[in-house]
């Protein structure tokens, strides 16, 4: 017959396409548009970076490569992981992918029966469940309370684990809230488990953009036995503006990452050789820009949080990681626009790029229906253009 497949049309289309579409929209039709609405740095990837790349199709290395990656770039994640996160991987535990949301998925592969169950602190990334439901598991969400700074506890992920539960996703730095898990909490999570034999899948992609006193702990490095059940996923997109190269990398037990390179070689066989030519010099070339990059976000960070707190009607968390703020438009959904009440984030979002042409992206689908994300991967001019709009807005609430 000519039907579909029922798991591919269960994937969610995503609301925030819907705003970015509209933005795009008016876009071209010359309106001035602020989009807040970015997942990546707004920043140009480094010119030794590209240099590498353009020296790796010169010489010719234009050829399949391993499945898992190159020899020499897995060694080099290898080292990463243990200079930077304090892990022990060797070249064997790291596979090499076509991005952070390949990794995910080759993991997920890798892990899941029919019917498992995978753990997700919301808000999350809306991507998760996504995948998690095309590897044929079931995705369970747990919340995180505002007086937690909307992370969830060791507790919450106690009471929320059954017979059925295979893993829980952790990403610190977190998309989209910005929060970073401490030592204490990831100790206590690592307990949790360690003693209910589940696996953890740290999302750790925004590793390196941390702010203020916040430290990145790696829930890997805290001790032997969550090492174990730990496959930790990051990648090149976000540290060093390299989201279009398309590579990303994990490292596990040797047992996973054969199962994940097998899955793969079938898949996709090898990511991108010149991508990889790439990231190996991202990687363990000179660092200064990531730095750079991090001091400017840092900046933007601080200025957009001073002035969204003093807005009325909102109400927002410092961020501490990534380039989100997570902005909770409760108090702003009970009030009426035009007559009629707003009481959605979706209509909130529809509102603010028809009227007053910020893009916002509406936070249903991360698992929090009274919230907005708004990146400041954008200049801190259309940071200070976009603000000024939204707050013009809520003034007239
Ligand atoms: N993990 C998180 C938390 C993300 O926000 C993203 C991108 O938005 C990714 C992973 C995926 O990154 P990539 O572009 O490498 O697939």
């Amino acid at each position: 017959s000519l039907s579909l497949s029922e798991k591919a049309k269960r994937v969610k289309p995503s609301s925030t396409l819907a705003i970015t579409a509209k933005a795009k929209k008016l876009k071209a039709k010359g309106v001035d548009v602020v989009g807040f609405g970015a997942g990546e740095p707004d920043f140009d990837t480094p010119q030794n970076i590209k240099d590498a790349a353009i020296r790796a199709i010169n010489e010719g290395f234009t050829k399949y490569t391993p499945a898992a990656g190159t020899d020499e770039l897995r060694d080099a994640v290898a080292k990463k992981f243990k200079e930077f996160n304090g892990i022990d991987y060797e070249r064997g535990q790291i596979v090499i992918s076509n991005g952070g949301k390949h990794s995910l998925t080759n993991v997920f592969e890798a892990l899941l029966n029919p019917g498992d169950e995978v753990l997700i602190p919301a808000p999350y990334w809306l991507t998760y469940p996504e995948i998690v439901k095309l590897c044929d598991g079931v995705p369970v969400e747990l919340y995180g309370k505002k007086e937690n700074d909307l992370k969830v506890t060791a507790k919450q992920i106690e009471e929320a684990i059954t017979p059925k539960t295979k893993a829980l996703i952790l990403n610190t730095p977190s998309n989209p809230t910005g929060m970073v898990y401490s030592e204490k909490e990831l100790r206590a999570i690592a307990e949790v488990v360690v003693s209910n034999d589940i696996y953890v899948v740290a999302d750790e992609m925004y590793e390196h953009l941390i702010y203020g006193e916040q430290e990145h702990i790696s829930i890997a490095s805290l001790g032997e036995e969550i090492y174990k059940r730990t496959i930790t996923c990051s990648g090149v997109s976000k540290s060093y503006a390299m989201t279009g190269w398309r590579i990303g990398y994990t490292g596990s037990s040797l047992e996973i990452a054969k199962l994940m390179s097998s899955v793969q070689s079938h898949q996709t066989s090898n990511p991108c050789s010149i991508a990889q030519k790439a990231s190996l010099e991202a990687i363990t070339g000179p660092q200064d820009a990531v730095e750079e990059m991090r001091l400017e976000f840092d900046k933007r960070r601080k200025h957009m949080y001073e002035r969204i707190v003093q807005m009325p009607l909102v109400d927002t968390l410092e961020p501490e990681g990534a380039f989100y703020v997570f902005v909770d438009c409760t108090d702003a959904l009970e009030r009426s626009y035009k007559g009629t009440r707003i009481g959605t984030a979706n209509r909130l979002a529809e509102i603010l790029i028809e009227d007053y042409n910020v893009a916002v992206v509406p936070c249903a689908d991360f698992g929090f229906d009274n919230y907005i994300r708004l990146s400041y991967a954008i200049s801190m001019k259309a940071i200070d253009k976009g603000l000024d709009r939204l707050e013009e807005f809520l003034n007239t609430l």
